[in-house]
C-alpha cells in the first residue's frame, strides 16, 4: 500500500473492467513516470468523453448531439432494425458494409446471475419504436453466448405477436464470445445469410 495521490490511482485504476490490483499499480507507476504531456491528453480524453459523448435518444447508441450519426443518416432505411447489446456491436456491423437500416442499443443482455432481466434492457423503447409498422423486419444481432441467445428467445416471443419479420444472424458466429470478435467476412456472411427467429 502506498501512500496519497499514487494509492488513490492504483484503487481507481482497479475499479476498471480487466484491471486486476497488479495491473493497476503497473499502470499507476507508468503514469507517474510518463512524459506530462501524455499523461494530460489522457486526462483530457477521459474528462471528454463524460462531456461530450452521451447516447443517442433513438436508438441508445453513443453520440456527440441529441441523435448518432446512423439516426442522423437520410439515406438509410427505417424498414430494418437490427437490436443489439453494445455501442460497439454497432461499431462491428457497419465494419461489414451488409446493413443500411436503423440500430436499436438494448444496453446489455438478459442475464439473470448479474440480475439483469428485461426490464433492465431497452426493451419498452424498442416496443415504442415499433408500434407504428414503419420496421417490417427486426434484426436479432445480440451475441453468440447464452446471455445474448436468452435476450434473442424473449425478444422473439415478444416480438411474434406484430406483424414483421424477426431474423437471427446466421451461424457460424464465434459461439460463447462477443460479437465484436467476428471478423468482417464471418460477421457479413452471418448478416447476409440470416434466417427467420424460430426456424
Ligand atoms: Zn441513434
Amino acid at each position: 500500500m502506498y501512500e496519497g495521490a499514487i494509492q488513490d490511482l492504483i484503487d481507481e485504476l482497479g475499479r476498471l473492467p480487466g484491471v486486476g490490483p497488479k495491473s493497476a499499480q503497473r499502470i499507476a507507476f507508468h503514469v507517474l513516470s510518463a512524459d506530462p504531456a501524455d499523461v494530460n491528453r489522457l486526462a483530457t480524453a477521459l474528462r471528454k468523453v463524460k462531456e461530450l459523448v452521451r447516447f443517442c435518444t433513438t436508438c441508445f447508441n453513443v453520440a456527440e448531439s441529441e441523435q448518432c450519426r446512423v439516426c442522423r443518416d437520410p439515406r438509410r432505411t427505417n424498414e430494418v432494425l437490427c437490436v443489439v447489446e453494445e455501442p460497439k456491436d454497432v461499431v462491428a456491423i457497419e465494419r461489414t458494409g451488409e446493413f443500411r437500416g436503423r440500430y436499436h442499443v438494448l444496453g446489455g443482455a438478459i442475464n439473470p446471475l448479474e440480475g439483469i432481466g428485461p426490464d433492465n434492457l431497452r426493451i419498452r423503447e424498442l416496443m415504442g419504436r415499433l408500434a407504428d409498422g414503419t420496421v417490417t423486419e427486426v434484426i436479432l444481432a445480440t451475441d453468440p453466448n447464452i446471455e445474448g441467445d436468452a435476450t434473442a428467445a424473449y425478444l422473439s416471443r415478444n416480438l411474434a405477436v406484430m406483424d414483421l419479420r424477426v431474423t437471427r444472424l446466421a451461424s457460424g458466429l464465434p459461439v460463447g464470445g462477443d460479437l465484436e470478435y467476428a471478423d468482417e467476412v464471418t460477421l457479413g456472411r452471418a448478416f447476409a445469410g440470416r434466417r427467420n427467429a424460430g426456424d
